[in-house]
């Protein structure tokens, strides 16, 4: 057994930045995650971070296109509160080491992102979350963190609403252990991989939302998830937002930049939602090509394209063998974050319990509210990471560790754990089933919606539910099982695709990334609301939870 403080689960940049303020108030610290951390998928993130840095910029111009992007969603508060601090925090970045893009008078160079007045992105050419993220790990290594490697996180503890710590498997033996802390923060990241495709990287299992949801934590706005206007034909691989930042086109079959239809101002960087939209619009009505319309980065000619855009050309090249510098770059709208998750307050702190935290892609403070503007999550992982890492550390200085029975806990995960392996194979296979149901969420629960589609869905999660109860797994032993481990992934990413279906079946009305074909209108009388699921004696409870409105009244939200 181990006892920590705080135990931040995840070691994406949320985490690690908690890790890192907790670390500085004072308390114990230690952080685990499934995978080494610097495979976390914030290193994936290519396009960059905001901040209002710029002196023809503010913080307010910041705040308002966020919560005009979120389709007036996000609580004002947490927003406010991001966009203020967002200044200082990537200042800080740097004094670390990131080495940011700088422009032709040696100041930090930014580009504009969708759905932004400004440009106001800040970016290390396109690999802005990779740098970010190995220069925080040095400073985690530089303060002797714990991190638990490669450790994976199968349970919470919890006695009467207080933190008792987690249960987790060390992959390289298999052995399972209690880790005892007064306070742990979900930094789980996303859960994009409950659709098939997806940008997100392979582990983005929605696993923090999914514990959370089991220990009765609210889970708010799950049926906002945002399909991203440009990924890979096929694959489903990220074209960062970046390249149409820098100026590329959308084009559909006849050549048309159909954007000037749906976004006459803004064009191609009108915000996500609007983008995908008018994106499959085109593609239902005929004027795409195999299910895809097209990026033209022709014009931008090779000196930028290799300056700032290089991985995007090497990933055209390697998975769609297109030349951009020649080529059109078949593209459509694929998903790419869940604007939903773990409710939690401007510290991070989820209501209703004891010592509880989130932050990052799995917490909902929320900022991004119905739809995320590119390059704020990465802000949102900072800057709520390092308040919940402070808030925690203080809560822990007065909290006591809790008594718990090692060994009964221990063997009712060891029990669940037991049955997969001593099971008979029966026919499901976990790949097979985690991929017929991603396939389903795109296919009925996608950028388009309506009742009877998602009506169905609910029914078809229901029925790979009940799969899932008798699926097997090959590898019977207990060194690096990576079978058990997808097979515990498909547990959460089930439990995901349910919250997400049953929250979008209760939002009858269209804002941000929820579009319903039968509720086609924002309906600001009865739905300005978060939708707020809780499990409650082992049923579903959704409830409609309010918005905070600081300053910024509703408004019709045109690009
Ligand atoms: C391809 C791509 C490009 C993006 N580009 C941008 C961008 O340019 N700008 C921007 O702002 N945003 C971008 N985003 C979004 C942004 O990168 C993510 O939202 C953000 O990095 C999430 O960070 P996180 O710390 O919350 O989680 P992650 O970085 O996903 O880390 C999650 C951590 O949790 C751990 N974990 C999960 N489950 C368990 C478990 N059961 N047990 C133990 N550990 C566990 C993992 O090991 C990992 O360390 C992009 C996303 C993608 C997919």
């Amino acid at each position: 057994m181990y006892e920590h403080d705080v135990l931040i689960v995840g070691a994406g940049l949320a985490g690690m930045r908690a890790a890192l303020a907790a670390q500085a108030a004072g308390a114990d610290v230690a952080m685990i995650t499934k995978v080494h951390p610097v495979r976390s998928h914030s290193n994936a993130a290519q396009g960059g971070i905001n901040a209002a840095l710029d002196a023809q910029d503010s913080w307010e111009e910041h705040a308002f296109d966020t919560i005009k992007g979120s389709d007036y969603l996000a609580d004002q508060d947490a927003v406010q509160v991001m966009c203020r601090e967002a200044g200082p925090e990537l200042i800080v970045l740097e004094n670390m080491g990131v080495t940011f893009n700088r422009d032709d008078s040696g100041r930090l160079g930014s580009r504009r992102f969708g759905g932004a007045t400004k440009a106001r992105t800040y970016f290390v050419a396109d690999i802005t979350g990779q740098a970010i993220l190995h220069v925080m790990y040095e400073q985690l290594v530089k303060a002797g963190m714990r991190i638990y490697e490669e450790w994976f996180v199968t349970d919470v503890v919890l006695r009467d609403r207080q933190i008792g710590g987690v249960v987790a498997m060390e992959l390289l033996t298999g052995k399972l252990e209690l880790i005892k802390a007064k306070a742990i923060i979900m930094c789980t990241g996303g859960g994009g991989r409950v659709y098939e495709p997806s940008t997100n990287a392979l582990i983005c299992t929605g696993d923090g939302h999914a514990l959370a949801y089991q220990m009765g934590a609210p889970l708010m706005d799950m049926e906002m998830v945002q399909f991203h206007p440009t990924t890979l034909k096929g694959s489903g691989v990220l074209i960062t937002e970046g390249a149409r930042g820098e100026g590329a086109y959308l084009l559909n079959s006849d050549g048309e930049r159909f954007m000037e239809k749906y976004a006459p101002s803004a064009m191609e960087l009108a915000s996500r939602d609007v983008v995908s939209r008018g994106e499959q619009t085109e593609i239902n009505e005929g004027r795409g090509v195999e299910e895809c319309v097209f990026l033209d980065l022709r014009h931008l000619g090779a000196a930028k394209i290799r300056e700032r855009l290089m991985q995007i050309q090497e990933i055209a090249l390697d998975f769609a063998s297109v030349n951009v510098l020649e080529e059109l770059l078949p593209i459509r709208p694929g998903v790419h974050y869940v604007m939903g998750g773990i409710k939690t307050d401007i510290e991070g702190a989820v209501p209703g319990f004891d010592g509880f935290y989130a932050a990052g892609e799995c917490a909902c403070v929320s900022v991004h509210g119905g739809n995320r503007l590119g390059a704020n999550s990465l802000l949102d992982t900072v800057i709520f990471g390092r308040r919940s890492g402070a808030h925690s550390a203080e809560y822990a200085k007065n909290a006591r560790h809790l008594n718990l029975n090692e060994g009964e806990i221990l063997k009712a995960t060891e029990d669940r754990i037991r049955r997969f392996v001593d099971r008979p194979q029966n026919g499901d296979t976990v790949a097979g089933l985690r991929l017929e149901l991603g396939r389903m969420m795109n296919d009925q629960v996608g950028v388009f919606r309506e009742q009877a589609a998602m009506e169905d869905a609910l029914v078809k999660v229901g029925d790979i539910k009940r799969r899932y109860e008798n699926v097997a797994i090959k590898d019977k032993g207990r060194v690096f099982n990576t079978d058990l481990i997808f097979a515990l992934e498909l547990d959460y990413i089930i439990e995901c695709a349910d919250l997400v279906v049953r929250s979008a079946i209760y939002r009858e009305e269209s804002r941000g990334a929820h579009t319903r074909l039968d509720f086609p209108n924002r309906d600001d009388a009865n739905w300005l609301k978060h939708t707020v699921a809780t499990r409650r004696d082992g049923e579903t409870v959704l409830e409609k939870g309010d918005v905070t409105i600081t300053q910024w009244e509703p408004m019709e939200r045109k690009y």
